[in-house]
């Protein structure tokens, strides 16, 4: 096998592993598919453990469809939809079909999440369809499954059954599935809070342009604090996506380093792999040549420029926290010594769009609210030094999905004034 080959077939092993290790599919459910340059096509074997797998592991289907594994075994049994993905949009040369519980969920009960409720999501997925139940591997499958990526869904949910998701390449297929199925549980942990807000099918999130590049040559050496702060951010966005509190594909974090200076994550890189090279930074309106920030860039900078104790941001959507901001419901963070003695107050903003209105949102975060819920658009959390925002991000969804996880038991309840006065005057007073 030669090295490019080898390595697409590494990326087949490790995308279906890691799809298994956060828990988005049993051990023998689902399978993956990739098309290289020459027609072949990469395919996990069926019936094998999925959570284990390596590239020796992985099928290769030559374009007249014989079967070359080192190791003797079959390509997915669902090989037939996703030959016909290929078939009927020659743009997609990635498939992934898998079971996670959400998009399952939503599977059993005939429905299809609505991705324009989270515009972020909806920017990473495309559109979704829905194919009607057919039998598992047979041509009828594939047929439902063509006629839904023919009228341009790139996310289809499968009848009593899954999922299948396509894409230019792995990695955008991979981000859509991650961000469907994101969507499919903050749409149920909604559910379950209450009534959703009727969002118009909005909206508009690119950052205002006008972000100019530093003449080549001209850019602010890396000092010491800024090779530092590179390196935190690069490890607490991976910390953040293996515990749900960023995605692959969506969110930020971005450390100031003087005045209005600072790095944030880029735009359109795996949130999970970030090296100190891949941050961006931003000076005066100026951004380091040839890499994009985030789309919540400007949001970040309005909240430095107005907020000088501020030094870390964090703009999220984290599946818990968006559920209140779905249903416009507060999350009631005085409900524990840990949620009010860190957060304080964390306030719902309504028909407000963070990425366009970002001095207005900006404006709204003091001391005693250094978070917000922006609706269904975003939660974002600031700090004073990134471990603080951190906490924060972390504490609200731990929060929110508490009192989710209450209503069942009933009767959560908030401390009382008299409590949390006790708690202001022992651990926050100045
Ligand atoms: P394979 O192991 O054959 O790919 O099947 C898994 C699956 O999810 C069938 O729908
Ligand atoms: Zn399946």
């Amino acid at each position: 096998m030669d090295a490019v080959k080898k390595r697409l077939a590494k990326q087949v092993a490790e995308t279906m592993k890691g799809i298994w290790n956060s828990g988005m599919t049993t051990a023998t459910g689902g399978n993956i598919s990739v098309k290289d340059s020459e027609g072949n096509t990469w395919a996990t074997p069926s019936g094998v453990d999925k959570g284990v797998l390596t590239y020796k592991d992985i099928v290769c289907i030559s374009p007249d469809g014989d079967v070359i594994s080192s190791r003797g075994y079959s390509p997915t049994s669902e090989f037939s939809f996703h030959r016909a993905i290929y078939e009927t949009r020659p743009d997609l040369k990635a498939v992934i079909h898998a079971h996670p519980p959400a998009l399952v969920s939503f599977s059993l009960a005939g429905k299809v999440p609505e991705l324009h409720l989270i515009p972020q999501i909806q920017r990473i997925c495309g559109s979704a369809g829905f194919a009607p139940y057919k039998i598992s591997g047979s041509e009828d499958l594939a047929e439902r499954v063509a006629e839904q990526v023919k009228d341009g869904h790139n996310c289809i949910i499968m009848e009593n059954h899954a999922t299948v998701v396509a894409g230019s390449t792995l990695d955008e297929a991979y981000q859509r599935f991650e961000a469907f199925e994101t969507c499919a549980k903050i749409i149920i942990n909604a559910k379950r809070l209450g009534n959703l807000k009727n969002f118009q099918n909005v909206s508009e999130i690119t950052g205002e342009p006008g972000l100019k590049e530093y003449m080549s040559g001209s850019e602010p050496g890396r000092h010491q604090a800024e090779i530092a702060a590179r390196d935190r951010i690069c490890e607490f966005a991976e910390r953040a996506c293996r515990h749900n509190l960023l995605l692959s594909s969506i969110g930020a974090i971005s450390v100031r380093l003087e005045k209005g200076d600072f790095i944030i994550t880029p735009g359109g890189k795996d949130r999970r792999y970030l090296k100190a090279g891949d941050l961006v930074r931003i000076t005066d309106g100026y951004k380091e040549p040839g890499i994009q920030p985030d789309i919540s860039w400007l949001l970040h900078m309005e909240i430095y420029n107005q907020h000088p104790e501020v030094s870390t941001v964090i703009t999220s959507c984290a599946p818990y926290s968006m559920a209140f901001g779905l249903t416009g419901t507060e999350i009631d963070i005085k409900t524990s010594p840990e949620g009010f003695v860190l957060l304080r107050n964390v306030i719902n903003l309504a028909d407000v769009n963070p990425w366009v209105n970002s001095r207005e949102v900006a404006a709204r975060l003091s001391e005693d609210a250094p978070c917000i819920l922006a609706e269904n658009q975003a939660l974002i959390v600031t700090g004073k030094k990134i471990l603080q925002a951190f906490e924060r991000l972390e504490v609200t969804e731990f929060t929110a999905r508490s009192l989710i996880d209450s209503l069942p038991i009933e009767g959560a309840k908030r401390l009382s004034e008299k409590r949390l006065k006790e708690l202001k005057d022992k651990f926050l007073a100045i």
